[in-house]
């Protein structure tokens, strides 16, 4: 059984918070897309990606540039020199950016560039990182760990939370099974639990649950349905190009067909997409 936890998680839950990352709300009735890249990889590719997914309707830009890869051969991203490319094409198009923060002499830099910092399924354990983040009043993107149970998804996020950073937002990228076909299974229990037991709000990432485009959009709406306060959802303008995880990117235009069924499903649930899909 789950013991109370401060804020965050108990039988009398606090009423839902309401979490903002530059105009946006997570916790409403407005749903959040995040969309973009798995890696920035150069300007030109961030901001083609970028003016499409805008176009379509996602409120913030993802694009990692510190990777967490498996295999240490594997391309680890542009690293901090990323940053300045993160935001020129921020101020561009006028988009929030989230991008993962894997080690906490990352903050500083960070602190400048990025909007909303993203805590890999990797890094859910890594408290001295979450404590760090506890102090800074930015936004934090809390994945959950590949093999995390809900309650220890929760108490890491009220580790930031203690600290005094309020501003946690979880993330549910799907959980470690037997299965194989599909990359990981997305528990969208997980979804419906978190949003009737905790006040903290909730997104999710059919893109790494799945890692098969097809399966995103039918999983997209079923995570609206569940209850979910937004999707994140990897995007290239080239896959088969891509220096990460090309293989389960949409789109530009599966993407833009996507947000158009959000759209349409969206209020069913009491959900609408916000307003610059019309811009
Ligand atoms: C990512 O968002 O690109 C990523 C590495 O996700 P996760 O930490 O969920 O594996
Ligand atoms: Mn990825």
């Amino acid at each position: 059984m789950l013991e109370p936890m401060t804020g965050s998680s108990n039988p009398q839950k606090n009423p839902p918070k309401a979490v903002n990352v530059g105009p946006w709300s997570f916790g409403g009735s407005q749903l959040q897309v995040i969309a973009g890249p798995c890696s920035v990889e150069s300007k030109e590719q961030l901001l083609t990606i970028a003016r499409s997914v805008r176009q379509s309707g996602a409120t913030i830009l993802r694009g990692g540039i510190h990777k967490m890869r498996t295999n240490p051969n594997s391309f680890q991203g542009l690293g901090d020199s990323g940053l300045p490319i993160v935001s020129d094409v921020k101020k561009e198009l006028g988009l929030p950016v989230v991008c993962e923060i894997t080690d906490p002499r990352q903050i500083e830099g960070f602190l400048e560039h990025v909007d909303f910092f993203q805590v890999g399924s990797r890094n859910m354990y890594n408290y001295a990182l979450l404590k760090e983040l506890g102090t800074i009043d930015r936004p934090i993107l809390l994945k959950r760990g590949f093999s995390a149970l809900i309650e220890e998804w929760v108490s890491a996020a009220d580790y930031i939370r203690q600290g005094g950073n309020q501003n946690v937002v979880l993330c549910e990228r799907g959980i470690r099974s037997f299965e194989k076909i599909t990359r990981n299974t997305l528990d969208l229990a997980a979804v419906t639990w978190v949003k009737q037991n905790t006040d903290l709000p909730i997104v999710v990432d059919p893109s790494h649950a799945t890692g098969i485009p097809s399966l995103i959009p039918a999983l997209s709406l079923a995570a609206i349905a569940a209850g979910a306060d937004g999707l994140i959802i990897e995007v290239h303008h080239q896959p088969e190009k891509a220096l990460s995880d090309g293989h389960q990117a949409l789109t530009l235009e599966a993407f833009q067909e996507l947000m158009l069924e959000i759209k349409r499903v969206a209020p069913i649930f009491n959900r609408q997409l916000e307003a610059h899909l019309h811009v």
